[in-house]
C-alpha cells in the first residue's frame, strides 16, 4: 500500500525544499535529505556521495547501513567520469557487486545525479530490501525532482561552508599579522583589534571591541593632536585617505609606545565609506635611535665645544707675540689646557664606549686585579682635581682578587670618584671600600654631596639621563658615565645601584660575582 504523504506529494516536497533550504551546514542538511528521500520513495536505506575538489566521488552520509560497510558500496560510484550526467550505468550489476562486498542484502536501487547547472556534485541512492516492492518510473521521477532541489541546497552549503571558511582564514591572517591591526566604523567605533595590538597598546581585545576608538587608544601625534579625537576629521573626509600618522600612546603601566599609523578606508558599492582598517606598527626602536642621535649630537656639540674652546682661547693667549707672559701664567694657562684635554678625552672615550656598547662590541679582557689597589691608584690621580674634598679608603686586609678587564673596571670607579667630586660641589668626604660577601664583593664610593632622589634612582643609569635641576646643570654632564659604570659592571656578570636621599649624599655599590674570584 503506497504510503499517504504520496497523495501530498507536492505539498511534502515543498515543505522539505524550504527545510533544505534553510539548512546550511552540510551534514545537517545531508541527514535530511536521505531522511526525507528514504520516506518520500518508502525506501529501506540511502547513500549519498559527493564529489570533493579533486572531482573523487565518496560517500558523504547514509541511512539505513551499518556505517563501516558504507565505504565498500564504492562499487556504486567507481569509474563515473566527472562529466557524467545522466543515471549511473549497470547499476543493478553495481548494486550486486556492493551486495556481495558487503553482505548486506539489498535488491533494489534508485540512483539519481545531484546536478547543479553543468556541476555535477554527486549521486543520490535510495535502496529497497528483498521482497520489497520495485521502484517505478513514477519513483524516478519523483527522485528526479528532489535530487534537482537537493543539489542546489548542497550547492549553497558548500558557498556557505566556502565563506566560513575564507572568514576564518582571514581571522587567522589579521590575528597573526605582525602588525597591529584595528578596524573602525564610520563612528569610530572598533570592531576587530587584534592580538598584537592587544600585546602592544596593553588594551585586551574584549576591553578594545564595541568602544569608540578615541576611548581607547589615545593615540597622539608629535604634536600633541589627538588622532581618534571626536573632532578630528579623518572620517568623513576623502582627504585623509591612505592617512600616515606617526604618535605615542602611552600604556596603563607606564610605557609609551611610538606607533605608525596608516588608515586604509574601505568604500561599498555606492563608493561610501564604510570602515576603516588602521595598521599599527610599534616604531618605538626608530623613534629611539633617532632621538639617541639627536641627543648625542647636542651633547657632542655642547660639551665638545666648551672644553675646545677654552683650549683655543688659552692657546691663542699665550701665543700672542705682542705679549711677553710671565712664567706664571703660562704654567696656569698650561695647567687649564690640560685640564680641558683631559676633560675632551673622557668625553671622546665615552662617547667611544657607549657607542661599542651599543653595538654590542664590548670585549673583555680578563685578568687578575687587586680592586683595593686600583682604587687608591684613582684616588691619587683625582685627588689633584679637588681641593674641597678629602678621601678615605678602607679594604679588609684580606680582600680577595678579581678577575676583571682592568682598563674597564678603571673606567667603572674613576667615573664613579668624578661624580661623587662633581655632585658634592660643597666639598665633603668621600669615603671608598670594599666588602666581602658570601658569594660576592663588593665596592662603594659614597659622597656628602647633592644626593638623588629614588625616583631617579633607576634611570640615571639610562643613556644620556641626568636629572634636571639647578643643581645639577652647574655640573657639567653627558649622562653617559653611569650608563657605562652599569654595562661594564654588567658584562662582568655584577650588579651596580645607588643608596641615596636629596641633600644626604649617595652611596654607588658595584657587586661583583664570587666565581670571577681568586683568593690572594
Ligand atoms: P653625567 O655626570 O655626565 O651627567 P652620569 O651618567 O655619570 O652622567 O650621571 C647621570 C646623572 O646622575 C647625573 O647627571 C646626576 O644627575 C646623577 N648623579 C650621578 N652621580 C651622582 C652623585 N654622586 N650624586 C648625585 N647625583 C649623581
Amino acid at each position: 500500500m503506497l504510503p499517504d504523504f504520496r497523495l501530498h506529494q507536492r505539498d511534502y516536497l515543498t515543505k522539505i525544499t524550504q527545510a533544505m533550504s534553510s539548512k546550511l551546514n552540510l551534514p545537517d542538511l545531508l541527514k535530511l535529505i536521505l531522511e526525507s528521500a528514504v520516506r518520500l520513495l518508502a525506501g529501506h536505506a540511502g547513500l549519498i556521495v559527493l564529489r570533493n575538489e579533486n572531482g573523487k566521488l565518496s560517500a558523504a552520509a547514509s541511512i539505513g547501513l551499518p556505517r563501516d560497510v558504507v565505504p565498500y558500496f564504492k562499487s556504486l560510484w567507481e569509474n563515473i567520469p566527472a562529466d557524467h550526467t545522466k543515471d549511473i550505468p549497470d547499476i543493478r550489476l553495481r548494486l550486486a557487486l556492493a551486495s556481495r562486498a558487503t553482505g548486506v542484502l539489498l535488491r533494489q536501487v534508485v540512483a539519481l545525479p545531484l546536478q547543479f547547472e553543468e556541476d555535477n556534485k554527486g549521486y543520490i541512492f535510495i535502496f529497497r530490501g528483498k521482497g520489497e516492492a520495485s521502484f517505478t518510473i513514477s519513483d524516478n521521477q519523483i527522485l528526479a525532482t528532489f535530487a534537482n532541489q537537493a543539489a542546489i541546497a548542497v550547492h549553497n552549503a558548500y558557498l556557505y561552508q566556502q565563506v566560513i571558511r575564507q572568514r576564518e582564514n582571514l581571522n587567522a591572517i589579521i590575528e597573526n599579522s605582525g602588525d597591529g591591526i584595528m578596524i573602525i566604523n564610520p563612528f569610530r567605533i572598533i570592531s576587530t583589534w587584534n592580538k598584537t595590538l592587544a600585546n602592544l597598546t596593553g588594551i585586551s581585545t574584549e576591553d578594545a571591541i564595541g568602544k569608540p576608538c578615541y576611548d581607547v587608544l589615545n593615540l597622539k601625534t608629535k604634536n600633541g593632536m589627538s588622532v581618534c579625537h571626536t573632532r578630528c576629521p579623518i572620517l568623513n573626509s576623502s582627504e585623509y585617505e591612505n592617512m600616515y600618522i606617526e604618535g605615542f600612546h602611552k600604556r596603563l603601566d607606564g610605557l609609551k609606545i611610538s606607533f605608525a599609523d596608516k588608515y586604509s578606508p574601505r568604500l561599498n558599492n555606492e563608493g561610501e565609506m564604510y570602515e576603516y582598517i588602521a595598521n599599527v606598527r610599534d616604531v618605538s626602536h626608530l623613534r629611539e635611535n633617532e632621538d639617541l642621535k639627536e641627543t648625542l649630537l647636542a651633547v657632542i656639540s655642547h660639551e665638545l665645544k666648551t672644553p675646545v674652546s677654552i683650549i683655543k682661547g688659552y692657546a691663542g693667549t699665550l701665543a700672542r707675540e705682542d705679549a711677553d707672559w710671565g712664567k706664571d701664567v703660562i704654567r696656569d694657562g698650561l695647567i687649564v689646557i690640560e685640564e680641558e684635554a683631559d676633560k675632551l678625552n673622557t668625553l671622546i672615550t665615552n662617547l667611544l664606549q657607549a657607542s661599542r656598547l651599543q653595538s654590542g662590541h664590548l670585549k673583555l679582557k680578563h685578568t687578575q686585579i687587586d680592586l683595593s689597589v686600583m682604587v687608591k691608584k684613582s684616588v691619587e690621580s683625582l685627588r689633584a682635581t679637588t681641593a674641597k674634598h678629602q678621601f678615605e679608603v678602607e679594604f679588609p686586609h684580606d680582600f680577595p682578587y678579581i678577575l676583571a678587564d682592568y682598563a674597564r673596571m678603571w673606567e667603572v670607579i674613576t667615573n664613579l670618584i668624578n661624580n661623587a667630586i662633581k655632585y658634592s660641589p660643597n666639598g665633603g668626604m668621600i669615603k671608598l671600600g670594599g666588602e666581602v660577601l658570601d658569594n660576592t664583593v663588593r665596592l662603594f664610593v659614597t659622597d656628602e654631596g647633592i644626593g638623588i632622589p629614588p625616583s631617579a634612582h633607576s634611570i640615571i643609569f639610562e643613556r644620556f639621563h641626568r636629572i634636571d635641576n639647578s643643581l645639577t646643570r652647574k655640573a657639567k654632564g653627558t649622562g653617559l658615565g653611569l650608563f657605562l659604570v652599569k654595562s661594564v659592571v654588567e658584562a662582568h656578570g655584577g650588579t651596580v645601584w645607588v643608596e641615596s636621599q636629596p641633600g644626604m649624599g649617595s652611596t654607588f655599590w658595584v657587586e661583583l660575582p664570587m666565581e670571577k674570584i681568586v683568593r690572594g
